[in-house]
């Protein structure tokens, strides 16, 4: 029977990096993929500079900008209340240097490279580093004696079971994960509301940068990917899901063109390259990330909604972060059981602050009045700006922001004089026939 010091299951953002890691500090490591890479997920694929650190502190950013355009620069806007800015580089170093205590070759640069593109990327290079990548592998179930994980048993292309032994058993097998119902993880948090997201991938569109688009309770997203397309995108509340899906690729438009007119000339005039994609429902939750035995990474341990594009970024924090103590594990400065312990502390407090803001930004509520006259107040203020794209980014803590300094002005845009009339509309669900309609001339109440 082979014998490994770590079996990763699941090789993709969470599961590669984790064993190419592990590799790279010497050890013995398997990764079992049930997939034959290259493979597209369901998923968009927006990576926040934070993520876009760890790929270049890892030695494979370049690749990933060779096909993938980056930038700095990215606007939100808000019932037309446009806010262009940046991460601060100085917000990205600080945030590495509390959690992992070092900022080498961190950068504010993002990018959106495919999935495809990426993950292929990444399993290649735990292969580099001397992993043994087993694709097309499932693992069917844990190997457990005396209540302690210590192996898996594995079926490859041949459909031969095999079983293997290991130290460590990590569950990177994402949101749906058997392994996490096979060792008996506990969900420590549920949040049942989400978003639905639909989107495409478009040719022939000239337009730099990212752009979000927020009005009422939907939204929009574009941003240049990889193989000179762009991905762009519409959300708003599962509840209103199954009413999109009666006329997708209408309503794609109807709400594109009702966050942002502009932008849905730009998509209407390019090409759809490929068939859209669609997610309607995708409640968070929070597992227990260890026992004995086994541990958890990425959405296996805990999942969130798409709105602030995050997963991948965290997935490829916690491959360094939990790698450095199984290091400490490995190498006996540390019993397996307290470095395990100290990860799920340090993930989780790197972790709940924003956990919460995803879920309630998964709400998709209409902003408030106060709310609208905060982002105007800051329109002019590259510093407030900025620190709210690096608390929406996950660099700042949210709990680390100055207070806001803007004043209430006496010339207000429409969202905020009419805000009164416009609210009450924003409650109705768009896609009941003829409701986008009721948007537009608001209803005087
Ligand atoms: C609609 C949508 C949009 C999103 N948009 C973004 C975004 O823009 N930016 C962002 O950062 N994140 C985004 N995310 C989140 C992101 O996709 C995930 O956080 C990320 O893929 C998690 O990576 P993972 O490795 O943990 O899991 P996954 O990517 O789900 O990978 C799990 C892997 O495990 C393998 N596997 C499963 N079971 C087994 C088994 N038994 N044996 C062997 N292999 C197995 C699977 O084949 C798969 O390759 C989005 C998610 C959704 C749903």
């Amino acid at each position: 029977m082979q014998s490994f010091d770590v079996v990763v299951i699941g090789g993709s953002v969470s599961g590669a990096p984790t064993a190419m890691l592990l590799a790279r500090r010497g050890y013995k490591v398997l990764v079992v993929e049930r997939q034959a890479f290259p493979r597209d997920t369901l998923s968009t694929h927006f990576i926040w500079p934070r993520g876009v650190s760890y790929l270049n502190r890892w030695g494979l950013a370049q690749q990933v900008f060779s096909r993938t355009p980056c930038y700095q620069k990215m606007e939100i806007n808000i019932e037309g209340i446009s806010l262009v800015g940046s991460i601060p580089l100085r917000d990205v170093q600080d945030r590495f240097q509390q959690l992992h205590r070092n900022s080498e070759a961190v950068t504010n640069f993002y990018c959106g490279p495919r999935r495809f593109f990426l993950d292929e990327l990444l399993l290649n290079a735990a292969r580099d580093a001397g992993v043994d990548v087993r694709e097309s592998t499932t693992c069917t179930h844990p190997l457990i004696e005396d209540g302690v994980v210590c192996g898996v048993h594995i079926t490859g292309p041949s459909r031969k079971s095999e079983t293997v032994r290991a130290k460590l058993v990590i569950g990177a097998d994402g949101r749906f994960s058997n392994f996490v119902k096979q060792v008996g993880s506990k969900t420590v948090d549920l949040r049942p509301l989400s978003t639905f997201a639909y989107w495409g991938y478009f040719s022939g569109i000239e337009r730099e940068e990212l752009a979000i688009h927020k009005r009422g309770r939907v939204g929009t997203a574009i941003f240049p990917t990889s193989h000179d397309t762009h991905m762009v995108l519409v959300y708003g509340p599962t509840a209103w899901w199954e009413d999109f899906r009666k006329d997708t690729e209408g309503n794609f438009f109807k709400t594109y063109e009702f966050c942002s007119p502009e932008i849905t000339e730009l998509v209407r005039a390019g090409k759809r390259e490929e068939p859209f994609k669609a997610c309607g429902t995708m409640p968070a939750f929070h597992r227990e990330l260890h026992g004995p035995g086994w541990a958890l990474v990425g959405d296996a341990g805990s999942f969130k909604d798409q709105v602030t594009a995050m997963g991948i970024t965290h997935s490829f924090r916690d491959a360094e972060l939990i790698t450095g103590y199984i290091h400490y594990a490995l190498s006996g400065q540390l019993t397996m059981e307290e470095a395990l312990s100290e990860y799920s502390r340090v993930r989780g407090a790197d972790y709940y602050e924003y956990f919460d803001l995803v879920c309630r930004t998964a709400e998709m509520n209409a902003y408030t009045k106060a709310e609208l006259e905060f982002f105007h107040s800051i329109r002019n203020n590259q510093k407030q700006i900025d620190q709210l794209i690096s608390q929406f980014g996950d660099t700042l803590p949210l709990s680390n922001g100055e207070p806001a300094s803007g004043q209430p002005e006496k010339d207000v845009p429409e969202c905020i004089s009419n805000f009164d009339t416009q609210f009450p509309c924003y409650l109705v669900n768009p896609y009941m026939v003829g409701q986008f309609d009721s948007f537009k001339q608001p209803v005087a109440v």
